[in-house]
């Protein structure tokens, strides 16, 4: 593999300038039921065992596992039933041997039991609602002790850590939320992107066409990419290709509180490209060739002392350069754990040749006898939208990779 060429950075060089400019936000209270998809700013350290008591994992009848060793179909045992204990009121009995307890699942395993029958494998087979328990059951199998008792703590035991800081709250986290009693918990404050597309070119998505113009697509994709980033959005519209303008849409974001503006277009070298004197006008702008396609150009710097990425104008390239360099951004900003993103790998259907910069590229994914085939979505211009919409991944082709044979694995990013 051979060194980018001169003046080109490396993406992961460009993405550690970009990341080193990012710290995480301020966090927040908040009730834990709105906490879905939030990230945790506090290791969460449960309160209580998990689950707090021994109980049944079985609708049955709680015994004395020593009582039911020799238990079979043909010598099976019989024990006196000597109370009914339903989920939610814990038993006042103590099984003495020979005895047992009708038990559902879920209740408190009463003292001097070590194991539930499940009513499968009694003569008790009467499930029906509000059925009384019988003077006597017959068991027909024996048990390990403890088997089909969920054991005090054996989830989580009282001081442990349940939910590490720095990850994202799923559905499954908040219920373990409420299982270990947080009514409230402290989460790092969504950080806040304001966004702007610009060029004359741009009309907005509900006009009809004219000539010349196309319709503004980057602002509606780049605002659903942020807000899947667990960002919020502050969309400033689209600025003409004027000093005025650009300068206007940029002034506004003094007033928003935002951590991150964005742009997309306008940053490439072209005569009408104003957005580098606007920002170097109340700051500072780098302008930077990545070594990577699509979306080799690509700006940072800061206006007003907020940090501004400048992302291309082409839609396949804003995308990319998004999920290359902004994700990274926001999960920083979001208090996210660095993690590297989880990347799949798949077989490429056909012979990929590339020009020797990082390359993604837009890939369907199918199953085939257990292993992942990726096809090109058809055209790969950096301008293709509709093959960025038939995608479900991206390749990622390495730097210095020239050509990738058929029936080759490479990795990709699932959307
Ligand atoms: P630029 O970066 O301004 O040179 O733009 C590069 C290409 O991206 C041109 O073909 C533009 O028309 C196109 N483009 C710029 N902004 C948008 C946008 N918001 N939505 C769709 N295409 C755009
Ligand atoms: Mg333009």
């Amino acid at each position: 593999m051979s060194p980018p060429p001169m003046n080109l950075l490396s993406v992961r060089e460009a993405r550690e300038r970009i990341l080193s400019h990012f710290q995480p936000g301020t966090t927040e209270a908040l009730p834990a039921v709105e906490s879905l998809n939030r990230i945790l700013a506090q290791d969460v350290i449960a309160l209580d065992d998990l689950p707090s008591f021994d109980n049944s994992s079985m609708d049955g009848f709680a015994i004395r596992a020593i009582d039911v060793a020799e238990a079979k179909p043909v010598s099976p045992r019989t024990l006196r039933v000597v109370a009914d204990i339903p989920a939610g009121s814990p038993p006042t009995v103590f099984l003495a041997p020979g005895e047992a307890a009708r038990i559902m699942t879920g209740a408190v395993a009463p003292q001097g039991a070590d194991a539930v029958i499940p009513v499968e494998d009694t003569d008790f087979q009467d499930r029906a609602a509000g059925a009384p328990p019988p003077p006597e059951v017959t068991v027909f199998a024996s048990v390990n002790q403890y088997e089909n008792i969920r054991r005090r703590g054996a989830d989580i035991r009282a001081g442990e850590i349940a939910l590490q800081q720095g990850r994202t709250l799923r559905p499954q986290d908040v219920a373990l939320l409420a299982s270990l009693g947080y009514s409230t918990v402290e989460v790092f404050r969504k950080p806040r992107v304001a966004l702007f597309s610009s060029g004359d070119e741009l009309l907005d998505a509900s006009q009809p066409l004219e000539p010349g113009k196309i319709r503004d697509s980057n602002s509606h994709m780049l605002a659903g990419l942020i807000e899947s980033a667990g960002a919020e959005v502050e969309r400033l519209g689209t600025a003409k290709d004027t000093y005025d303008s650009v300068r206007a849409a940029l002034d506004k974001t003094s007033a928003l509180n935002v951590d991150l503006i964005l742009s997309s277009a306008g940053v490439s070298v072209g005569a009408f490209d104003y957005v580098k004197s606007v920002i170097e006008s109340n700051g500072k702008m780098d302008f930077w060739r990545v070594n990577m396609r699509p979306g080799k150009p690509l700006a940072f710097g800061e206006y007003n002392g907020i940090p501004f990425i400048g992302l291309p104008g082409n839609p396949v390239s804003a995308f990319v350069g998004f999920e290359v360099f902004v994700r990274a951004a926001l999960g920083r900003l979001a208090g996210q754990t660095e993690r590297n993103r989880l990347t799949i790998r798949a077989r490429c259907e056909e012979e990929i040749n590339s020009d020797g910069r990082e390359s993604y590229l837009r890939a369907s994914l199918r199953d085939e006898n257990g292993s992942l085939i990726a096809r090109l979505t058809g055209h790969q211009g950096s301008g293709n939208l509709l093959s960025l919409a038939q995608a479900d991944a991206l390749l990622i082709i390495p730097a210095g990779v020239k050509c990738v044979p058929a029936g080759q694995e490479v990795e990709a990013w699932l959307f």
